[in-house]
């Protein structure tokens, strides 16, 4: 497999400006391998390269 550095990202960040935060509609930003929503620092996992942004599976960072 040859070495790429954009396979870095799980999936195309371009479709970030599509997304929204489902708790607050906030922009999202990539942390690693998740997404982080700017306005309210919730977390969203990226499963099998499509971010899984369910408020239920958010990381509240205020527990
Ligand atoms: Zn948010």
């Amino acid at each position: 497999m040859p070495a790429d550095s954009s396979q870095n990202f799980p999936f195309d960040a371009s479709v970030l400006d599509q997304l929204a935060c489902p708790a607050c509609l906030g922009a999202l930003r990539l942390d690693g391998a998740r997404l982080v929503c700017v306005a309210c620092g919730r977390g969203y996992p990226v499963v099998d390269g499509i971010p899984a942004l369910i408020a239920e599976r958010a990381e509240d960072p205020r527990h």
